[in-house]
């Protein structure tokens, strides 16, 4: 089963085409095909990854036809908003049925809304997220697959189980050619359609060698690229942006500065900041977010977060649980509950009814359930991990990362089985 389904190219204008899925129309951005209307392509990330011949196309929309309308029912089923509780507050139903329009909440409501502990309250939020979800974005979540490439990092992050003040932790960085080879596993084996090749801060990889990686990717696999590999230099990302990588995977952590330096003796938020503003100068799609439940952190801060993200204009939300490392300075700290962060994920999806919000790892890895919790509640968007066991357990950036020891197959089956019982199109329609 593949992850995209091929659209008809229904018009072009400059390197904007609008592709047809089933009658849905789309946009889409092309840097790299000669395209005529009448063609077949796959999009990923608002970008043309592969123009297709049309009898493979037709052949695989033969198959999806049937699939996509019945899981656009089963999602309508699910998503439908009803109020079988009459004793609601009045401020809080108010600014549900705002949020049920599309209208943006504010910074006091969003909060009202994410200290609640109203169970009623609590799950009239996640189905007013579900709802907004379905209605502006439909039934498509996008499954991505992240290769972590190397564990090597100087940074210092107080949280992180990789920063480089962990000397008990093993260190490994795969080479080009290993990359390749998971690559290649993914986009022909398993048909993934976007990749997030995602590291420490390791300068021993040089640009040079990241460049050259990305190009031959670009050049033999029909696949999206994210980058998450952190702070490098302007000129680094301007040329990758011009390899191929059309996206960035790069959270700010936190938008209170205060909190951000003590986090991050190395760095400053300025700094952080700087770089996604060089990301939307140049043109990366961004996956930008932060950490919920920092030692420290207020509820009024995860709001400034999400209201911080809107604002810069990220295309995708990333926003997990910091989840304590024991070989960390704030081992001794607790992780916020999965249910808080279900709250919040419902919030954002208030906040923000257009963005994609992504499940993160961190928040499947302290409860199981999550995934499809999350994806009930404003979420629409998944991602596997690709990197080869013997390295996987060594991207220690926290403890008991859900899905280390499950293989690709059986994440992928997961997954897909997952996605169909909630009506789900294991997709990404573009922008
Ligand atoms: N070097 C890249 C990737 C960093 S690791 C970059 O700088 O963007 C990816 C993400 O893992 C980080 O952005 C951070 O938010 C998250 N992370 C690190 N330690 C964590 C922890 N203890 N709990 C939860 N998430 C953590």
């Amino acid at each position: 089963m593949c992850y995209a389904i091929p659209g008809n190219v229904k018009s072009i204008a400059g390197n904007l085409i609008t592709v047809d899925y089933f009658g849905e129309k789309r946009k889409a951005r092309n840097d790299f095909y000669d395209l005529r209307v009448g063609d077949y392509v796959y999009a990923q990330g608002g970008f043309v990854v592969q123009k297709i011949d049309e009898t493979d196309a037709v052949e695989i929309l033969d198959t999806w036809k049937e699939l996509f309308f019945e899981l656009k029912k089963t999602d309508a089923k699910l998503s439908k908003l009803y109020n079988d509780k009459p004793n609601l507050d009045k401020g809080f139903l108010k600014i549900i049925d705002r949020a049920t329009y599309g209208k943006s909440i504010a910074h006091e409501e969003a909060l009202r809304l994410l200290l609640s502990e109203d169970p009623d309250e609590i799950e009239v939020l996640h189905k007013t997220a579900n709802f907004i979800r379905q209605k502006f974005l439909d039934n498509s979540c996008c499954v991505h697959g992240i290769i972590e490439f190397s564990n090597m990092c100087v940074c210092q992050c107080t949280y992180c189980g990789i920063n480089s003040e962990n000397h008990t932790l093993k260190r490994f960085s795969l080479n080009t050619g290993e990359i390749l080879e998971v690559v290649e596993d993914a986009v022909k084996r398993f048909g993934f359609k976007g990749i997030v090749l995602q590291s420490g801060e390791d300068p021993s990889y040089r640009s040079e060698e990241l460049l050259d990686l990305i190009k031959k990717i670009r050049e033999n696999y029909p696949v999206f690229i994210f980058l998450s590999v952190g702070e490098r230099e302007e000129e680094f990302y301007r040329k990758a942006f011009d390899a191929g990588a059309k996206a960035v995977l790069f959270r700010f952590e936190t938008s209170d500065s205060n909190l951000y330096s003590k986090l991050h003796p190395h760095s400053s938020l300025k700094e952080r900041i700087r770089y996604l503003e060089l990301f939307k100068d140049i043109g990366y799609i961004i996956a930008g977010g932060s950490l919920i439940g920092l030692p420290g952190q207020k509820a009024e801060s995860v709001i400034d977060d999400f209201m911080f993200a809107k604002e810069l204009g990220c295309d995708m939300y990333s926003f997990g649980p910091f989840i304590p490392h024991p070989d960390t300075p704030l081992y001794s700290h607790n992780r916020p509950d999965a249910e808080y962060v279900l709250k919040a994920i419902s919030v954002l999806r208030l906040i923000d009814p257009y963005g994609k919000i992504l499940v993160t790892t961190a928040l499947e890895s302290i409860n199981p359930q999550a995934r499809r919790q999350a994806l009930m509640g404003g979420a629409n968007s998944i991602m596997l991990n690709l990197t080869p066991k013997d390295y996987v357990g060594l991207y220690d950036i926290y403890p008991d990362r859900a899905t280390v020891d499950v293989s690709v197959e059986n994440q992928i089956a997961d997954a897909l089985q997952l996605l169909k019982n909630i009506g789900r199109a294991p997709t990404d329609l573009g922008i």
